[in-house]
């Protein structure tokens, strides 16, 4: 067994893994950190969970321990396609490199420029940031990438899903052939292969934990219910969630609850606080203010229940899960691994349970094709019985048929609040008249002003402007309409200028 001593960090370096607690590398760590070291260009073939950040990290920091940052020229760069990733990636470089005297900054959007261009100015031996982000600071020239030795991109398959691809490949051949690149990619979408075959120079190829493998340290359950009408499917589900949560007790120190879509996202999680779980939601249209202070509350043990989309808690790090939910059972099998992933990591134990009705048939055989195993059945708490509303028409859903609203125009709305959002992956699946049930039950509030994070991230540009978003050009919207105008002079004296015309 390898020990982390061996790998020829920076004493450095090993002495802030020690303190991290770590005994010995993980696989991917073990596989990729000695060809970095060597300045080789390493592929990645891992998932979030395998200690992948540090695979990187470590030997970057190591190799930049000599050598002096220059102004405006960044000695490496880190991407990554969300904010939240690339602000966990400039977490564990200071972990990691709080012995050296290496600088870093962070490029993301809600971060004034002024203060990142500020750094950059001081010139910066690590430069994390989002690639719309980045290429905004390029264009606005504060700054140049012919510095950069070492490049990594990590998550690559999800900066495919958010169309980042065309945005790295820029920004690839913006740093010098030179350079050595770390690119790490869950999975090999033939795109992907396509852009490590251009950019990396026979690349050291790593591969751990394969796509479809779900961990062993994972004890997974799943749980059939057959709500006894198809219009209070949500509320039956909503209920047996209640009882598994409750069944576990004080094994269930924090879990993770998914769901598909956004709305259910709210309203699972609404559903939770009222009958008093600590829970709160997470998904891709709430506010980054509000999506930072909840995860962090979740990390540092504050909250207890996260319920969260696939997109908005995809590749996070929350250390000890010890649960996850499938509220519903993904649409997309490869998600199922990803979601059950979030527990049993780095060795220790997890319980995922799925709820299925019959209508995920067809969605939990693909999942046992995937997985390659049957998840084993398990039967609803004991003691577990649905509400005597759970059997009834809802009541308040009746009542707004009667008013002549109800059904149909709660679904239309729905579907307005998700139509133009799903670019995201968050999928819709039909579930007449649930969302409008629960609406009754529990009023959501329409998000204010929905940011639709990544679609922003995107388009570059638009972090820059705060204001309310245009819905209606699609992915079309040429460049120049998302730039922010600026005066030339400062807004007070061209307010001058107009209330005081000059003499002359
Ligand atoms: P990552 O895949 O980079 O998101 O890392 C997953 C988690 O594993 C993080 O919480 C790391 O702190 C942790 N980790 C990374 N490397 C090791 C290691 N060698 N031993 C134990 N935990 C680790």
């Amino acid at each position: 067994m390898t020990k982390f001593s061996e790998l020829n960090l920076d004493p450095d370096v090993l002495k802030a893994v020690a303190e991290a607690g770590y005994e010995q590398p993980t696989p991917i760590q073990e596989g990729a950190i000695p060809p970095a070291l060597e300045g080789r260009d390493v592929l990645g073939i891992a998932q979030t969970g395998t200690g992948k950040t540090a695979s990187f990290t470590l030997p970057m920091i190591t190799r930049l321990a000599t050598g002096r940052a220059r102004a405006r020229m960044p000695r490496s760069l880190v991407l990554a396609p969300t904010r939240e990733l690339a602000a966990q990636v400039a977490e564990n470089f200071d972990v990691y490199a709080k012995y050296t005297k290496l600088t870093k900054a962070l490029l993301i959007g809600g971060v004034s420029f002024g203060e990142q261009d500020k750094l950059i100015d001081r010139g910066v031996d690590v430069l994390i940031a989002t690639p719309g982000r980045l290429l905004d600071h390029f264009e606005r020239g504060k700054l140049l990438l012919t510095g950069v030795q070492i490049m990594v991109v990590d998550e690559a398959d999800r900066m495919l899903d958010m169309g980042f691809i065309p945005d790295i490949e820029r920004i690839f051949q913006l740093t010098p052939f030179t350079r050595q690149t770390l690119f790490f990619s869950a999975t090999m979408a033939p795109e992907i292969e396509r852009i490590t075959n251009t950019f990396l120079h026979a690349p050291a190829r790593v591969e751990v934990a394969r796509q479809a493998t779900t961990s062993d340290t994972i004890t997974q359950k799943l749980v059939q219910i057959t709500p006894p009408r198809k219009d209070q499917a949500a509320k039956a589900k909503r209920e047996l969630l209640r009882a598994l949560i409750q069944a576990e007790g004080e094994a269930c120190t924090n879990a993770i609850i998914f769901c598909n879509r956004k709305v259910d996202v709210d309203i699972v999680a609404k559903s939770l606080k009222t009958h008093g779980f600590d829970a709160a939601p997470i998904h891709g249209d709430l506010e980054q203010s509000q999506r930072m202070r909840t995860l962090d509350d979740f990390r540092e043990g504050k909250l207890q229940l996260l319920v969260a989309s696939d997109v908005a808690a995809r590749g996070l790090d929350i250390p000890a899960v010890s649960h996850v939910f499938n509220y519903d059972l993904p649409s997309h099998a490869e998600d199922y691994v990803h979601r059950i992933g979030r527990t049993g990591r780095a060795g220790r134990k997890g319980t995922a349970y799925s709820i299925a009705t019959p209508a995920d048939d067809k969605y939990l055989s693909q999942i046992e094709h995937l997985v390659k195993i049957e998840i084993p059945r398990t039967e609803t708490p004991e003691g577990f019985t649905l509400s005597e509303a759970a059997h009834r028409e809802p009541k308040q859903y009746e009542d707004k048929e009667r008013r002549g609203g109800g059904r149909g125009r709660g679904r239309e709305r729905d579907k307005d609040r998700d139509r133009d959002r799903d670019r995201d992956r968050e999928r819709r699946r039909p579930e007449p008249a649930a969302a409008a049930v629960v609406e009754a039950e529990a009023p959501i509030p329409l998000p204010e002003a929905p940011r639709r994070e990544e679609r922003r991230e995107r388009h570059r540009g638009r972090d820059r402007d705060d204001g309310p978003v245009v819905v209606g050009m699609g992915d079309h919207v040429p460049d120049f309409l998302l730039r922010s105008f600026r005066p030339s002079k400062p807004v007070e004296e061209v307010a001058e200028d107009v209330s005081e015309p000059s003499e002359a």
